[in-house]
């Protein structure tokens, strides 16, 4: 049996730093005073075609859609942030000012699996919702980047735009549709097939020939009016007084339809085309789309595999080992051991109990295999004699305690 194409078992190696990750993030986002929020990984079909745009990748090609057994259609979350804005309108978090939220989860979107792109990826993210300000902004970002640095990933990139509002794409759209159209041939298959459908999408192309194009094309920025040019160059300029490094790229757009204002995406300066680990944005018109309350909002997603696979190699976590073994034989033995154990547990003394009820000598050399410091060995004759016996590891020495003495014996088994 093998699992699904596109998706793959994470096992108790790896585990420790998916383990790594959740406690920086929860440590970090904390002391911001953001909230974790869990929504469930299936919701109606609708949320996301009302919230992603039908237009877009994941809508026409990537969604895990399927009827219900009550005749619904349901959706596999491709992302998180339109279950988040759903779980704000449902659960009435406007009655809060700000709402700051994060999630770590499984996304789903049906993708030609290659490095760093499956069909059950995880999402590490945060929306901060209630706020025009380009503080939120800032702050956001700048979360992205503490995390990341917190990781260890070096060499990553911030690039930023703004995208503006609805009207001004709406306005920039009709030139650069128009702009496209002399060069139509020329462009690449992906790229004709957007100039009506999705025009801003084609700015995104990382074909050559069709970036040339775009060279001479109309320029987003010039369409921005004053509000969405002073609230990017604040954001910018608070970005300087923290010191975070950021390339303004005019051609970065994002693959969903809710933004506007600002959008950024850090990239690592890896060769693979999966570099990008962190995409986001503004989106002020998300939640009132739904069915909410007007209430802008910013936030980010980290793609975890994408962030595992550079973290992994410069960082390593210790590997955490047991300190004793726990061997017993006789039935009398394995009725004592469990106050034994009680009290390893109480002392916080991380072990491993012997299942395979083979001889000593076979569990001792099992023991050793698996780098525990200490052998408790428990036996007719110790229960008998109302003592443990107790076996060092690195040195073989074996010796013999009252039980009685345990309790006074046990720090020893520490180190
Ligand atoms: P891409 O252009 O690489 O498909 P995207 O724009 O579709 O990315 P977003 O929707 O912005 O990605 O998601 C944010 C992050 O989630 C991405 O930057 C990436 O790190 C991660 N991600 C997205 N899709 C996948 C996938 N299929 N497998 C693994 N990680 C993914
Ligand atoms: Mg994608």
């Amino acid at each position: 049996m093998q699992p699904l194409r596109g998706t793959k078992d994470i096992l108790p190696d790896e585990i420790a730093y998916w383990q790594y990750i959740y406690t920086k993030a929860l440590a970090i986002l904390s002391l911001h005073n953001y909230s974790e929020i869990r929504t469930p990984i299936v919701e109606s079909t609708n949320l996301f075609k009302r919230s992603i745009g039908e237009t877009t990748d994941i809508i026409n090609k990537e969604m895990y859609t399927f009827i219900d057994q009550g005749n619904r259609s349901i959706t596999l979350r491709p992302e998180a942030t339109a279950s988040i804005a759903r779980a704000f309108i449902s659960n009435k978090l406007y009655q809060n000012n700000i709402q700051r939220l994060w999630y770590l989860g499984p996304m789903f979107r049906y993708e030609r699996p290659q490095s760093g792109r499956q069909r059950q990826f995880n999402q590490l993210g945060i929306e901060c919702i209630g706020s025009i300000n380009p503080m939120a902004d800032t702050e956001v970002i700048h979360l992205a980047n503490k995390l990341l640095k917190e990781l260890q990933v070096k060499n990553s990139i911030l690039e930023i735009n703004s995208i503006g509002t609805l009207e001004e794409r709406q306005s920039y759209k009709i030139d650069l549709i128009e702009y496209l159209l002399q060069y139509q041939e020329d462009l690449d298959q992906d790229s004709k097939n957007r100039i009506y459908s999705n025009p801003l999408r084609i700015l995104d192309s990382k074909n050559l020939k069709t970036q040339e194009i775009l060279d001479r094309a109309p320029k987003l920025n010039k369409y921005l009016n004053q509000r969405s040019t002073e609230h990017f160059y604040l954001v910018c300029s608070y970005l300087n007084n923290l010191n975070i490094t950021y390339k303004i790229n005019h051609k970065l757009v994002r693959g969903l339809d809710y933004y506007n204002q600002t959008a950024f995406e850090i990239k690592t300066n890896s060769q693979n085309s999966q570099n990008t680990i962190c995409g986001g944005g503004r989106y002020d018109t998300l939640i009132e789309q739904l069915g909410g309350p007007r209430t802008p909002a910013v936030g980010w997603a980290i793609g975890i595999e994408r962030l595992l696979k550079i973290i992994e190699d410069e960082l390593i976590l210790p590997k955490q080992k047991i300190n004793v073994y726990i061997a017993t034989q006789g039935l009398a033995a394995q009725k004592k051991i469990w106050e034994i154990i009680k009290i390893l547990e109480e002392k916080n003394i991380k072990f491993e109990l012997d299942l395979a009820n083979t001889s000593f000598q076979k569990q001792i050399k099992k023991a050793s295999k698996l780098g525990a410091k200490f052998c408790i060995i428990l036996g007719d004759q110790e229960v008998t004699d109302n003592c443990i016996t107790i076996k060092r590891l690195d040195d073989y020495i074996q010796y013999t305690i009252q039980y009685s003495n345990f309790l006074q014996e046990i720090h020893k088994l520490k180190h």
